[in-house]
């Protein structure tokens, strides 16, 4: 397909069963219609590959430091592989310690001399512009973004690139208006502000903490995780194209120790970091005592509770989009089913029957559903605890499909039959795994959904309004959706509880955590 054709429909059903072809006992609106189809007719999907050529990838990239593309100070490079086909992509720089200091040094004058003085209505023109490219250059950010993360292009073409666009547009909304978002104080920039991103949403993670830090008066240092830097990568050129002034972003690859280089340089005053538990646990370590900023968001296990008056299709979507988006790779995934157990056997079968229509494979293709896992490394975590689960006692459930031979793809998953006290139970897995648990009142709801060291997000599935504010009122969850799951918007803030980090990002809040106000 030439870039120049707009994307086709996924075509989707090529034929489909005659109702007379179902068992008589089967309606359309009962369960099981998915795999009634399935036995009685194929259903075949036509393949619909977004072109590659679009992401235009280069060879081998440097650092972004003071507006330029600079080598890192050790020489050396490290590569970027697809997760779903395993070949390298392109080289990255491998930035280390000295190259840190450079990138803040660089960040530190830009906002000294540049950012801090330039009037506010001047700053938010450079985020429009800044939103009007990414939404320009819209598929060749998506389908970079998928071939780096193993994300389907759908997911990156519907979601990630549209809401990165919409957060530079809302936060340059508040840009000009700052002393509005802190009334009766002034509100002033942190200075350089330090952040390091993980590989799940890589644009969208660099979105949602660049736009409100920029907004704000404040110049960057960023550092996205080692697995997928492409799309920061080609964000520094987004910057060069909308003539940002040199030093206000710097964007450096690089291991590690280099995030916490970043985060403990004191010329930093703030830090946000999105990632593990364990590593935002060292980040709050290293900088404690130095009178830092810091916000954040790290793991989650959230629970999705079905109660019995739900509609029951529709939460079966639900319960699907909150562990099977982006394979399951996020911070906010459903990762727990809380169903009552009125309904736990109907809505089981149900969300296996949803679950067996699941198109896993080629990211690429815009028919696929659940795309690849993104690193080895989280192959085996995913793997170490799908076992501990099978070892500890739980009923594991996959349904047929064929994976692809080569790339790191995961089968969905679902274990019913799961206690508390299992590790598939409490860990965050990262991975295409849901834990099924059963209840039975409402307040064992919600004292099942709070065991947890974790305080994300939760769901809430019923027809009454008066459950779902007594609900959501008692669960110890930053986000709380009702009769929806993974629903994001920048004007709304985000963030956890517990062990999911604290601090928010998105909306007035997320402005607030990059202004000091006095
Ligand atoms: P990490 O927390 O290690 O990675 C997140 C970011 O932190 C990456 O940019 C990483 O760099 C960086 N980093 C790593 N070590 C340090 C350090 N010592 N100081 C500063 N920055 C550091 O996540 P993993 O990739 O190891 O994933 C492990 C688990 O974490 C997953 O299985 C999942 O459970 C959870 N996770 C949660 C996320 C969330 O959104 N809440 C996102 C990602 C993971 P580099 O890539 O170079 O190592």
């Amino acid at each position: 397909m030439s870039s120049e054709q707009p994307p086709k429909r996924p075509a989707r059903v090529v034929k489909r069963a005659a109702a007379s072809a179902l068992p008589a006992s089967v309606t359309p609106a009962a369960p099981h219609v998915a795999s009634a189809l399935a036995a009685s007719s194929p259903w075949a999907y036509a393949p619909a590959p977004e072109s590659k050529e679009l992401a235009l990838i280069r060879p081998r990239y440097g650092l972004f430091i003071d507006g330029q593309e600079r080598a890192p100070a050790s020489g050396e490079v490290v590569i970027t592989y697809n997760p779903a086909t395993e070949e390298p992509l392109a080289e990255v720089a491998k930035g280390g310690v000295e190259d840190a200091d450079r990138a803040v040094g660089a960040a530190e004058r830009a906002h000294r001399k540049v950012w801090s003085r330039l009037a506010p209505r001047e700053r938010a023109k450079y985020l429009y512009r800044i939103s009007r490219i990414l939404q320009e250059r819209s598929r060749e950010f998506a389908v970079t973004e998928t071939l780096d993360s193993g994300k389907p292009i759908r997911e990156s073409r519907d979601v990630d690139v549209p809401l990165a666009a919409a957060h530079f547009w809302y936060y340059a909304g508040w840009a000009d208006k700052l002393e509005y978002a802190v009334p009766g104080r002034r509100p002033e920039s942190h200075g350089v502000v330090g952040q390091v991103i993980p590989w799940n949403f890589p644009l969208l993670m660099l979105a949602w903490k660049i736009a409100p830090a920029l907004a704000a008066g404040n110049t960057v240092v960023l550092k996205p995780a080692s697995t997928t830097p492409l799309t920061a990568l080609l964000f520094a050129d987004v910057c060069r194209q909308a003539d940002l002034p040199p030093g206000v972003v710097n964007i450096i690859t690089g291991p590690g120790e280099m995030g916490m280089a970043i985060a403990t340089d004191p010329r930093v005053a703030k830090v946000a970091f999105t990632g593990s538990t364990s590593i935002g646990i060292k980040i709050a370590q290293g900088i404690a005592g130095h009178g830092k900023a810091l916000t954040l968001e790290l793991g989650g296990k959230a629970a999705n509770i079905v109660f019995e008056d739900a509609a029951l299709d529709q939460a079966v979507e639900g319960v699907i989009n909150g562990i099977f988006f982006n394979q399951g790779e996020v911070c906010c995934a459903g990762s727990r089913l809380l169903v009552q157990e009125s309904i736990a056997e109907d809505f089981i079968a149900r969300l296996k029957d949803r679950m067996s229509t699941l198109r896993v494979g080629d990211p690429m293709d815009k028919n696929t559903d659940v795309g690849a896992i993104n690193s080895p490394a989280q192959m085996e975590t995913i793997g170490e605890l799908v076992s501990s689960g099978v070892a500890e006692g739980a009923n594991i459930w996959q349904p047929e499909c064929v994976l692809p031979e080569r790339g790191w793809f995961y089968k969905p998953t679902l274990f019913t039959n799961v206690a508390q006290s299992h590790r598939i139970a409490r860990e965050e897995i990262f991975g295409p795994v849901l834990s099924a648990i059963t209840f039975r009142t409402v307040d064992e709801a919600i004292e099942k959904a709070n065991n947890t060291a974790y305080g994300l997000s939760a769901g809430i599935w019923t027809e009454k309004g008066s459950r779902i504010l007594q609900v959501a009122a008692q669960l110890k969850a930053g986000v709380v959706w009702a009769n929806t799951f993974n629903r994001f918007d920048p004007t709304s803030p985000f963030g956890g509880y517990k062990e999911s980090g604290y601090g928010r990002e998105g909306g007035l809040q997320g402005l607030h955590a990059y202004l000091k106000s006095s």
